[in-house]
């Protein structure tokens, strides 16, 4: 795997215990502690893609109502998976990770200034915010890995459309955390 970065993506509140609970993640959460470890023990960088919303948001107003409002509870990490310092936090304020935030050029500026190359996405919701955030890095000529236990959505079918496509469309690897602490280690 060439200068992976990993992105946890919406693991927040408000989307695991709050307004929009997904029952599901309850299956990620251990799996995704062992995939952050596995990545701080070999300082492969770890990167937090969350939403930060202002309320007049798009996504706010015209589809989910209020979730992730910047500066709430409900727009943090939750406690398992607290970030440490030596973590990177990136603000987003729509479903993609890449639109109008700093990943792009924080990734370049990884290993040294040769730039991250392969992006381990994990967290929520597969056929949603890591589907965009797949498009994003896809345009952007990074090689994509998904997390297949490490990523969820409202339904299982929801999760396992969102597979399929990530796969299909921009050539996502598929692999399981072990698979990928392996790789990392
Ligand atoms: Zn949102």
């Amino acid at each position: 795997m060439e200068n992976p970065a990993i992105i946890i993506i919406d693991m927040l509140n408000d989307f695991v215990t709050g307004k929009l609970e997904v029952e599901r993640t309850k299956y990620i959460i251990p799996n995704l502690k062992k995939l952050i470890a596995a990545a701080r023990k070999n300082n492969v960088p770890v990167i937090y893609s969350n939403d930060a919303h202002y309320p007049q948001d798009m996504e706010v107003v015209n589809k989910w109502g209020k979730h992730a409002i910047k500066g709430t509870k409900g727009a943090e990490v939750i406690p398992e998976l607290k970030p440490a310092t030596k973590d990177y936090i990136v603000e987003k304020r729509t479903y993609s990770g890449f639109y109008e935030t700093g990943l792009d050029p924080l990734l370049r500026s990884l290993y040294k200034g040769e730039g991250a190359k392969t992006v381990v996405l994990s967290g929520l919701h597969t056929h949603m915010c890591v589907r965009h955030t797949a498009a994003d890095a896809f345009f952007r000529g990074y090689r994509i890995i998904v997390a297949k236990d490490g990523v969820e959505a409202f339904t299982r079918e929801d999760h396992e459309q969102g597979l399929k496509y990530l796969e299909n469309v921009y050539n996502a690897k598929i692999m399981t955390i072990d698979e990928i602490a392996k790789e990392l280690g």
